[in-house]
């Protein structure tokens, strides 16, 4: 180990919020919530050193928890308030909802792979982040039983909004998602429901693994 891997927890700490509020996370609420969830629980042990560093790092089933600096701004993009009731669309390591769940009433979140709902649904239980419901669907179709929503964020890159989403907004709700080729760099959008249809707003590139239809096979 080097005297690197033993940073006192406090450094660490100032210097993962220094990393999010470079990036432009301004949002006093988001650097609370980001402050509050420890990332490293989320993380593989093998990685639990790198959980404070601004990189994504590989989860089960070939996926990716994001960077925080990502996390961060979706999150501030979507605006979140106490009374939201919020459906996430990528449970993947359950990190991004644990992080809604500090914002809103209640956060719904969906993975096609069961393996990570159930992993994410121990971590949740141990953390007890009661406000929180993981489900194994496949999320384009969004969550029927549950909507309308408040907000919404998807956490993988679809080619363009998918229609079920739209539909489950309510009327002054928004959507933040990553539109655009999986293999190419993609754009982060913000949709706006408004009383008369769907205002768009392009945050900013990033880079989210594919929404592919269907559950995973691999449990
Ligand atoms: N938000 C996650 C990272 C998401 S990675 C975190 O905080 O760690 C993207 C996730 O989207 C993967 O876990 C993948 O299985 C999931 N995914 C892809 N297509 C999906 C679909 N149609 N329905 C539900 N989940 C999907």
């Amino acid at each position: 180990m080097t005297g690197d891997d033993e940073e006192d927890p406090a450094e660490r700490k100032m210097r993962f919020l220094f990393a999010l509020r470079s990036r432009g996370v301004t949002d006093a609420r988001v650097l609370t919530a980001m402050e509050k969830v420890d990332r490293g629980a989320f993380v593989r042990h093998y990685f639990r050193d790198r959980a404070y560093d601004d990189m994504p790092l590989p989860i089960a089933c070939g996926q990716t928890i994001s960077q925080p600096s990502v996390v961060a701004l979706m999150t501030q993009a979507l605006r979140v308030t106490p009374r939201d009731k919020v459906l996430e669309i990528g449970t993947g390591s359950g990190y991004q909802a644990a992080v809604l769940a500090q914002l809103a009433r209640r956060v719904y979140t969906v993975d096609r792979h069961a393996r990570l709902v159930r992993e994410a649904r121990e971590i949740y239980a141990a953390l007890d982040l009661a406000n929180i419901t993981a489900v194994i669907a496949d999320g384009s179709h969004g969550l029927p039983d549950q909507a309308p929503f408040d907000r919404i964020l998807v956490t993988a890159a679809a080619e363009d909004p998918p229609g079920p989403l739209l539909a489950q907004l309510k009327i002054g709700g928004i959507m933040v998602l990553p539109v655009g080729q999986s293999d190419t760099v993609q754009s982060l959008i913000r949709v706006t429901r408004t009383d008369s249809g769907y205002d768009y707003d392009e945050l900013l590139p990033v880079r989210f693994v594919p929404l592919v239809e269907g559950l995973g096979r691999d449990g």
